[in-house]
């Protein structure tokens, strides 16, 4: 069987160095907000090519303490709207939430899954403060329409950089596109720790102070609070596994990218949608996400192949239970995109035979 993915193998060929990252560590005797976190934001600014990183605890943390940090600088307030794309992962939308701010749903564009641009200014109120836009599967959700909207509004962009490590927009990385991004280095992702971890990428200055302060109890100085913070630290070991494993991004996103471009010119079947690309040489591929009408039969169809698969996402947010005033909204495009998707394995360890045999599959089905 072609597993989906197993974590391990994403690690595996950096084993020994990992170690020895971790090892070094113990030795140091700093485990919390020391030279290897400084050392980590530096790298994954000077990456980005943004001014400021902030290591924190996972993604949703990045994302929430964001617009916690706008509440703080006094530019978003409660109650004030944010347009987010409407088949996001959750994560997206709890982070407006969790702020007490309004998430505003928005559908996406069916051909590239990421927030639809030309429905942003219909859903734009005297409330509206921001657009948090999210690199969803790998792709670039940011386009001159955005800016454009963005700008004559006053509004702010959040990117979610969650599934974009290294995505690149007309020569700028994913992180350094909007006023602020979050990042998640949850162990799947294509930058993965070996936990959870996270981080905020910005060129403003003062909001990373801010970020800097609210993720450490709100103090500068221990002790001395001058927020009402909370405990998001990105740790000691974390940083060190990522240092080490930022060196390889590039090359494993080139690994992924050449996977993709497989996929796509061989997986030739007329019940099966493969995934349309903005720019073939800037996805970072997350995610390789065909759509099909009948999902179930193809997912046990491959699965006697002996190629598993996954659904992202099964149930979009409106429809959750979680958000019950939501439930009976219609979201047409999300909908149709959560009955029909369904993810290829795809990560950079893959052999040639698997890719073959998961090309195979896909073209043999329905024959
Ligand atoms: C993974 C993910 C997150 C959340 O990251 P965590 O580190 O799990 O908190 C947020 N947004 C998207 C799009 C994600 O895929």
């Amino acid at each position: 069987m072609i597993p989906f993915l197993n974590f391990k193998d994403l690690n595996f060929s950096h084993k020994k160095e990992i170690i020895r990252a971790i090892s070094e560590v113990i030795d140091s005797s700093n485990y919390i907000l020391g030279n290897g976190v400084k050392l980590f934001e530096q790298k994954f600014s000077h990456y980005c090519g943004v001014r400021e990183t902030i290591g924190v605890g996972n993604g949703l943390d990045a994302l929430t303490l964001i617009i916690r940090g706008y509440k703080e600088m006094g530019i978003f307030n409660e109650g004030d709207e944010i347009l987010v794309p409407s088949n996001t992962y959750i994560a997206s939308i709890l982070s407006i939430i969790e702020n007490r701010l309004k998430p505003v749903l928005v559908e996406p564009d069916i051909k590239t899954y990421t927030i639809d641009p030309l429905l942003l200014e219909s859903r734009i109120t005297n409330k509206t403060k921001a657009i948090l836009t999210v690199h969803l599967y790998g792709q670039i959700g940011f386009s001159k329409e955005m800016k454009r909207a963005a700008k004559k509004y006053g509004l702010k962009i959040i990117e979610d950089c969650a599934q974009s490590h290294g995505a690149v927009y007309e020569g700028k990385k994913a992180g350094n596109l909007g006023d602020a991004a979050g990042f998640s280095f949850y162990p799947s992702k294509n930058l993965g720790a070996l936990g959870d971890a996270g981080a905020v990428t910005t060129n403003d200055r003062k909001l990373a102070k801010i970020i800097r302060a609210i993720r450490n109890y709100g103090s500068y100085k221990k002790y001395y609070n001058e927020y009402k913070g909370v405990n998001s630290r990105l740790d000691e070991l974390q940083a060190a596994v990522l240092l080490v494993k930022l060196k390889y991004l590039d090359q494993e996103n080139k690994k992924r990218r050449a996977i993709a471009k497989e996929y796509r010119s061989k997986i030739k079947n007329p019940l099966l949608h493969v995934p349309s690309v903005i720019d073939e040489d800037t996805h970072v591929w997350h995610l390789f996400v065909l759509r099909t009408r009948q999902r179930d039969k193809f997912k046990k169809y491959l699965h006697s192949q002996g190629v598993e698969t996954l659904i992202h996402y099964p149930i979009p947010p409106h429809k959750q239970k979680a958000f019950k005033e939501w439930n009976n909204q219609k979201y047409p495009v999300t909908e149709e995109i959560h009955k029909t998707v369904i993810s290829l394995p795809l990560n950079p360890f893959m052999t040639l035979k698997q890719i073959a045999q998961v090309i195979f599959a896909c073209n043999s089905y329905g024959k």
